[in-house]
């Protein structure tokens, strides 16, 4: 796809839309006097944060060797997943491709939007048939492509994204929310050859601050130019911004953190072969694990009385239960519990 053609698969509102400009933020100041914002001057969170996140952006620039101009940042991933939405699909007329299973989000904002969702369903080893995908592109309708990688819920990466990157006529939004635990490459390699990619990541996971809620795009400076103009101007508040930058100090943490829930997922899994009610555990690059029970309905059952929460994914997908690896403590206490129950 040539980069010129990225804004014939803009809504054309949102072409013509002139991005809310916060002056103070596109300014550099001495010693202002801020008196423009009808802020109060007292007060321990007392100013509007910064609109443009220059602080976060250019930090994330730095580790990830792009420029800041390629780089938007919402409030979690969830905001950009629905951002994009807005800015690609006409409501009622257009409408957004995803895999079958994979993550709810996606087709929740483009339902919210009015636009149809096409989904590919998965093989039993929840990889994407690609005769499938060559049948569906046919639809003139398509603009945006939701690929997750590793894939919500059933945690296996998805190979060979640059055939999908190469054959969508729209925009494809790579979903990385779990990338940190695959030890797989990041498609933000792919972003200088491919104008229609936009990459997700989010702090929610591996950076552990699902509380702060910070998710960042990934893309060319056009389609980043968009994000910015169309998502609320102070999306990211002040303590937000201030947690993430912290965290952004200090990358040998997140790479501690994973690590030691990569040990963790291994423990388990070694745990999970002796136990009787577990039927199959799917093979997984992310946090979790998709699991198929026995009796799904006696375990999960169990699991609540005991108050260990996970998140069940039957009917949808038979008999599985989807788990998340947690501290060792809370490993513990549900390898405890599922050994307890007989098949
Ligand atoms: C958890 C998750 C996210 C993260 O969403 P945030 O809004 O950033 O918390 C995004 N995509 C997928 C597939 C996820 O599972």
């Amino acid at each position: 796809m040539k980069n010129n053609s990225i804004s014939t698969l803009v809504r054309e509102n949102i072409l013509k839309l002139q991005p809310y400009i916060s002056f103070r933020d596109h300014n550099e100041f001495n010693a202002p006097v801020f008196l423009d914002a009808n802020e109060s001057p007292f007060g321990d969170c007392n100013r509007y944060p910064d609109s443009t996140q220059r602080k976060l952006k250019n930090r994330l620039a730095e580790l990830k060797n792009l420029s800041p101009s390629q780089i938007a940042v919402g409030n979690g991933s969830d905001e950009l997943i629905d951002l994009i939405i807005k800015i690609f699909c006409e409501p009622k007329k257009d409408s957004v491709l995803m895999m079958n299973p994979s993550f709810a989000m996606y087709a929740f904002y483009a339902t919210i939007n009015e636009n149809k969702v096409l989904t590919l369903d998965l093989n039993d080893r929840f990889e994407i048939v690609q005769n499938d995908f060559s049948e569906v592109v046919k639809d003139p309708s398509l603009k945006v492509f939701f690929l997750c990688s590793p894939n919500n819920p059933t945690g296996n990466s998805v190979d060979d994204i640059e055939f999908y990157l190469q054959n969508f006529k729209g925009i494809v939004v790579v979903d990385e929310a779990y990338i940190e635990f695959s030890g797989k490459k990041s498609s933000l390699e792919l972003l200088d050859r491919y104008p229609n990619l936009i990459v997700l990541q989010t702090f929610s996971k591996a950076w552990g601050a699902a509380g702060a809620r910070a998710g960042i795009a990934y893309a060319s400076e056009e389609i980043i130019r968009l994000i910015n103009t169309v998502k609320a101007p102070y999306n990211v508040n002040v303590l937000s911004q201030e947690l993430i930058l912290k965290a952004l100090e200090n990358e040998n943490r997140l790479q501690e953190n994973v690590n030691n829930i990569l040990e963790e997922r291994l423990w388990l899994q070694e745990q999970f072969r002796d136990i009787d009610c577990i039927s199959k555990v799917f093979p997984t690059d992310a946090n979790f694990f998709l699991i198929r029970m026995e009796n799904i309905d006696q375990v999960y059952g169990r699991m609540l009385e005991n108050e260990i929460l996970t998140s069940r994914r039957d009917p949808a997908i038979a008999g599985c239960i989807r788990i998340n690896v947690g501290s060792r403590e809370e490993n513990q206490k549900l390898v405890n519990l599922l050994k307890n129950i007989k098949r």
